[in-house]
């Protein structure tokens, strides 16, 4: 299927590894041309190098933190009228809800409520103008399902998830559309380092807790970033234009409910 987006541009956040650089490499595959971000200029440029072999397209790298003011307005001064916009951050760290304070909050809430609803207040006027938008915020399965100790997540990502939904009733007669992939168990770094923090809890070693994980799933196995990557770039298809503010979730069946 053609999806109807080449020679679009689109800005992916936070995409040197793992499902943020999936996203950018499905989009690129679609023939986008991409202005990606990270905090580390090194990997972001070697994952640009790969996307632009792999594909052809243009790549341009920001290296900035787009949890600040400024790490935001460097990326949307390289390009300050996408027509995809696909929001991503770090998650907050594990824990257990006794040692946060209000930094911890706040840094959550920041990284992921108040970023990407910064990033979609500086570009949704612009789409809405030209006539075509795609976002797609990157969030969890932890909104459906929270998990215990991504209590920082669970919390900052459902506040997102209530702004989105009313927004996008607004964007979408302007064929704007704003949507949230919820990711479940994908096979990347921060999956790793969520395993070794469940594995030191349980006191049991990293093999058998990455075991366990995949055993609890209802596939078997934990996703692979490139399936998400291909769904985020079907999202921003021209083809979705009828389809906002809807939550889609990647867990391989894990959310046990009907709705
Ligand atoms: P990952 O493999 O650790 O990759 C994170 C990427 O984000 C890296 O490119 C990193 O590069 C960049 N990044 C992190 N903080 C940033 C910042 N402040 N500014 C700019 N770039 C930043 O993580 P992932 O597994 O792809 O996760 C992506 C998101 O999905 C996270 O919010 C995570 O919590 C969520 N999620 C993931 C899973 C999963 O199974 N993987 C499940 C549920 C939710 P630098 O470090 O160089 O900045």
């Amino acid at each position: 299927m053609d999806l109807g987006i080449a020679g679009r541009k689109a800005i992916v956040c936070a995409a040197s590894k793992g499902l943020g650089r999936a996203c950018a490499m499905s989009l690129a595959r679609e023939g986008v041309e991409l202005v990606i971000t990270a905090r580390t200029p090194g990997p972001l440029e070697a994952t640009a190098e790969e996307i632009r072999s792999a594909t052809g397209v243009s790549v341009r790298v920001v290296a900035s933190d787009i949890t600040t003011d400024e790490g935001r307005a460097a990326v949307l001064a390289a390009c300050p009228d996408p027509d995809i916009l696909v929001n991503n951050a770090g998650g907050p760290p594990p824990g257990d809800f006794r040692d946060w304070r209000r930094e911890h909050w706040m840094a959550a809430v920041e990284a992921n409520m108040f970023t990407p609803i910064e990033m979609i207040r500086a570009t949704v006027d612009g789409m809405m103008k030209r006539n075509f938008g795609r976002i797609v915020n990157i969030t969890s399965s932890s909104v459906k399902a929270p998990i215990e100790i991504l209590g920082l997540s669970n919390g900052a990502r459902a506040g997102l998830h209530g702004f989105v939904a009313g927004l996008a009733r607004k964007t979408v007669r302007h064929n704007v559309t704003i949507n949230n992939l919820l990711p479940g168990p994908f096979e990347t770094d921060r999956m790793r380092s969520n395993l070794e923090h469940m594995a030191r809890a349980k006191g049991v070693s990293l093999e058998q807790a990455r075991e366990a994980r995949q055993r609890d799933n209802p596939s078997g196995r934990l996703g692979d970033p490139a399936e998400f990557g291909d769904a985020c770039a079907f999202l921003c298809s021209a083809q979705m234009g009828f389809v906002t503010g809807q939550n889609f979730l990647m867990d391989g069946g894990a959310y046990p409910g009907t709705y």
